[in-house]
């Protein structure tokens, strides 16, 4: 039918007479909605409360609403994956007193990345070589007490690792191969280099500098200050205390650099990293979810989780032979944690045992096992867990008294 005979025959349809062809009551139509699929539970998949922490086994945090939301909306457009990349990266870049900045598949993918975007600059016959890299410059160098398993991402790149360990060892190793030097906040203490001496020894050698601090919100503030403190890549995952999602994370650092970097990423191939790819859905949950973390009331969330300890601390603190403490754990994770230990002669369970038991009950609860004790951490419990946990830890310390 053409426009024109279609309009003709909606005119004819008599206004108010009911059902015709072309006019059914919605009502006809509408139904009960079907129940919501519980995918999860269709799966048998067991979830759980999480008062153990971001750890990425038991897939690190959950998003907030708008995170979500974000995604949804994404999901129903096309866009150039590029031109997300740079809107996003520019508002993230701003945010967090970067020159540019672009969303990496985790922080592991952003050390990656941002390594090999060190290696071959612009060059794309380099880009193409990596791993091999024979003709760059290859070396990167790191403090022996930081040199743990998150260096592989650094070799993945066909980089090799030099520790160091003192000033006069880092002075030393610094040769014409040398590519970057690697910080790993975390670990900082474990290092005889700290920040400031890092970063100044590096610019009088016009090399390049990259710090991991993946886990280290809160501060909220640590996301502009290695910026601010010069280092020329700063690397952090979105799906920790940030809430965003779970496979992101942000590369931040000097401008060119990050573009170098984004030649080893998709939508490019025939590179390293083409299998690090972030979907535009969350590139955007990423930019959203660190909007919302820098914008949050970081003080009345803290007191949240003070709370949340105290209510668990009320419920254990009070059987005999068991003891509590509360610390902040300096670097990564920096958030209020619960060690709760116990006479075992008093309290007749290991801290394995009741680890299976806060498992295997209702509703399933993971903690930490620490020492001989165990270890709450609260700040991935969902509004009303504290409760929960607390009673059921109170609940099986009971049970397991003789
Ligand atoms: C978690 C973590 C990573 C990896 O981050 P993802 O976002 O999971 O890729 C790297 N380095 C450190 C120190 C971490 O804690």
């Amino acid at each position: 039918m053409k426009r024109r005979d279609l309009l003709k025959y909606a005119s004819m349809i008599p206004i108010g007479t009911g059902v015709t062809a072309g006019l059914i009551p919605i009502k006809t139509f509408a139904k009960t909605p079907a129940a919501k699929r519980d995918i999860l539970k269709e799966l048998g998949i067991r979830t759980f409360v999480n008062a153990a922490g971001t750890y990425t086994a038991m897939t690190a945090s959950l998003m907030h609403d708008e995170v979500v939301e974000t995604i949804k909306q994404g999901a129903k457009k096309f866009a150039m994956l590029d031109e997300v990349q740079d809107k996003v990266g520019e508002k993230i870049a701003e945010l967090c007193h970067a020159e540019a900045a672009t969303v990496t598949a985790g922080c592991w993918s952003a050390l990656v990345l941002g390594t090999a975007g060190v290696l071959t600059g612009m060059d794309m016959k380099k880009v193409a070589q990596l791993p091999d890299v024979t003709g760059m410059k290859s070396e990167v160098i790191v403090q022996k007490g930081h040199n743990i398993g998150y260096v592989h991402a650094l070799t993945n790149t066909g980089a090799i690792i030099v520790e160091i360990e003192t000033v006069q060892e880092l002075e030393k190793a610094i040769n014409e191969k040398t590519a970057m030097m690697w910080f790993l906040n975390t670990y900082a203490p474990m290092g005889k280099i700290q920040h400031e001496e890092w970063v100044a020894i590096a610019k009088k050698h016009k090399i390049p500098t990259m710090i991991d601090m993946a886990a280290d919100v809160p501060p909220v503030s640590n996301l502009w200050k290695y910026n601010d403190l010069g280092f020329d890549l700063v690397c952090v995952s979105g799906g920790k205390a940030m809430c965003g999602p779970q496979s992101a994370g942000i590369l931040m650092g000097k401008k060119e650099l990050i573009a170098a970097a984004r030649l080893s990423g998709p939508p490019r191939g025939g590179n390293i990293g083409r299998g690090m790819k972030v979907n535009k859905e969350e590139i955007l949950g990423m930019y959203v979810a660190l909007e919302k973390y820098i914008n949050q009331d970081h003080d009345a969330e803290w007191k949240m989780w003070e709370s949340k300890i105290d209510t668990i601390v009320t419920f254990v603190n009070s059987i005999e032979g068991v003891t509590t403490e509360v610390s902040v754990p300096p670097i990564a994770n920096h958030t209020p944690l619960l060690f709760i230990k116990w006479d075992e002669s008093k309290v007749k369970t290991t801290n394995k045992d009741l680890m299976l038991k806060l498992r295997n009950g209702s509703p399933s609860i993971e903690v930490m096992a620490n020492g001989n004790g165990i270890n709450i951490t609260v700040f991935m419990l969902q509004e009303g867990e504290e409760k929960i946990v607390a009673k059921r830890v109170r609940e099986e310390l009971l049970l397991a008294k003789a």
